[in-house]
């Protein structure tokens, strides 16, 4: 008799050993995070399949063909074939590391060297993350009216798994969730693959981009499981201001839905202007806040990233948290060396750091501003923080596109930019400007664009030359 030696990894407890005959599994131990060796007996055979498959017919199942990236949709379908003349400049890529002149901070980098020496981080961490590091980063967001202990924290695969583990434990298949436009594409795509609707609720750039509430107010239904919010915003660069927050945790309120908090570019604010966390503000509404590494320390790639548990009036209770761990076990969250690093990235990053990260930000979105809003057809709406910009575009005075979309996809024939057309985030009419390239590529970049425009231009539109008459 021959037997077969198979390796399950037992995570926690109720991990179920699917597809090997229940019958004939020995465990060596129970439960924990170890390794186990299974051994089943070959003898036992399956039961004769029925209705054998005559031929291969492997296809994507339905959830991945529901997953689609609207960036890549709309960016894999565009013409950029820059001027062979001019060399190409990308300010259509959320990364602050592209270009190199953007380093994290030395401490961060050390605190990550010092956790691989310790040779402490090479294991499985539990599936929500090493208490310590819990701790660090609940330490590190505790506010009054907002505190936070390690069994608030879980710690995940960058900020996108945090967002996905947020809407998971929220929402179920035929829910809905309200969603800002413009704003950041990951909520739909993930939510749409799990067969949840996205209602999306306008943002107004006359505004500032403050959120049209009656608009918002107006999506609510009995389905509507959450609602996100992303302050600062990806793509607006906008910050709310204390009140505007409060107006947004009143209609979640009377409404009794729970709020997703993307604070990604948490106090990522300029100078002169305040970063409010959304959670000390609420008495009554839980809150889901979703951050990470990524943005504010400048290292999208090392994938860490947390979920705060803020609830209030013990709304969610035991059973949304439990409901995280859960999902967690999914994937066994992140990167365990990062963890060991976590702490120390945390509390020995200088607060000069910060700051020279985000006043080169300023610099970069008032230069960009300040030259694109005095070109004629611009309409460029000015961040607060972020590093992000967006700009309006007077599309009947551009009468040779049709829209964002071909408008910058010219400019990259013409000039070599490429700016993120903001249908990418079902807001046509406008682009997007990445501000963490280097300063110098930042003025080339808008002197290009006010070229394009200038060649473009058509002072007034057919409609209003016959009105004029
Ligand atoms: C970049 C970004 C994220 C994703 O962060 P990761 O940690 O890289 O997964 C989430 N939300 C917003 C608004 C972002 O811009």
């Amino acid at each position: 008799m021959e037997n077969r030696s198979y390796k399950i990894k037992m995570n926690g407890n109720g991990i179920q050993t699917n597809g090997i005959h229940g019958n004939g599994i020995h465990t060596n131990g129970i439960n924990g995070n170890a390794v186990h060796h299974v051994s089943v007996k070959a003898s036992i055979h399956p039961a004769k399949l029925k209705a054998r498959r005559q031929r291969w017919n492997v296809k994507p199942s339905e959830m991945a063909k529901n997953t689609l990236n609207p960036i890549r949709a709309i960016v894999d379908g565009m013409k950029l074939t820059p001027n062979p003349d001019k060399p190409m400049i990308a300010l259509s890529i959320g990364d602050p590391t592209v270009f190199g002149n953007m380093p994290t901070d030395d401490k961060v980098l050390q605190a990550m060297k010092d956790a691989i020496d310790s040779q402490k981080y090479n294991g499985y961490a539990p599936s929500v993350g090493y208490y310590k590091s819990r701790e660090a980063v609940a330490n590190f967001y505790s506010e009054p009216g907002a505190p936070l202990e390690a069994n608030d924290v879980i710690l995940t695969s960058g900020c996108s798994q945090a967002i996905e583990l947020a809407i998971n434990v929220l929402c179920n298949p035929g829910d809905n969730i309200l969603v800002p436009c413009p704003g950041f594409s990951l909520y739909k795509t993930l939510a749409v693959s799990m067969g949840i609707k996205v209602k999306l609720y306008n943002l107004l750039p006359e505004k500032s981009w403050e959120v049209d509430l009656q608009h918002l107010e107006s999506l609510i239904d009995d389905r509507t499981a959450c609602m996100i919010l992303t302050n600062p915003s990806n793509p607006c660069g906008s910050v709310y201001s204390k009140e505007h927050l409060q107006s947004l945790l009143s209609i979640a309120s009377r409404y009794c839905i729970p709020i997703l908090a993307d604070e990604i570019y948490g106090d990522m604010v300029f100078p002169g202007c305040t970063f409010h966390s959304l959670a000390p503000l609420s008495s009554d509404v839980p809150i889901l806040s979703c951050g990470g590494l990524a943005k504010r320390w400048l290292v999208p790639g090392w994938r860490m990233g947390w979920i705060l548990i803020h609830d209030r009036n013990d709304v969610f209770g035991s059973e949304i948290r439990e409901g995280l761990v859960k999902l967690s076990q999914r994937i066994l969250g992140a990167c365990t060396v990062v963890q060991g690093a976590l702490e120390s990235i945390l509390n020995d990053t200088p607060q000069e750091f910060y700051q020279s990260t985000i006043n080169f930000i300023k610099t970069n979105a008032e230069i960009c501003f300040s030259e694109l809003s005095t070109v004629p057809g611009l309409n460029p709406v000015m961040p607060s923080g972020a590093m992000y910009l967006m700009v309006g575009i007077e599309m009947e005075h551009f009468p040779e596109f049709q829209n964002d979309v071909e408008f910058t996809e010219r400019l990259v024939t013409e000039q070599s930019v490429f700016c993120l057309p903001a249908t990418a985030f079902e807001y046509p009419n406008f682009f997007r400007v990445v501000v963490t390239v280097p300063e110098k590529m930042m003025v080339e970049a808008c002197e290009r664009i006010r070229e394009f425009c200038a060649r473009h231009y058509r002072p007034r539109s057919q409609d209003s030359n016959e009105l004029d008459q």
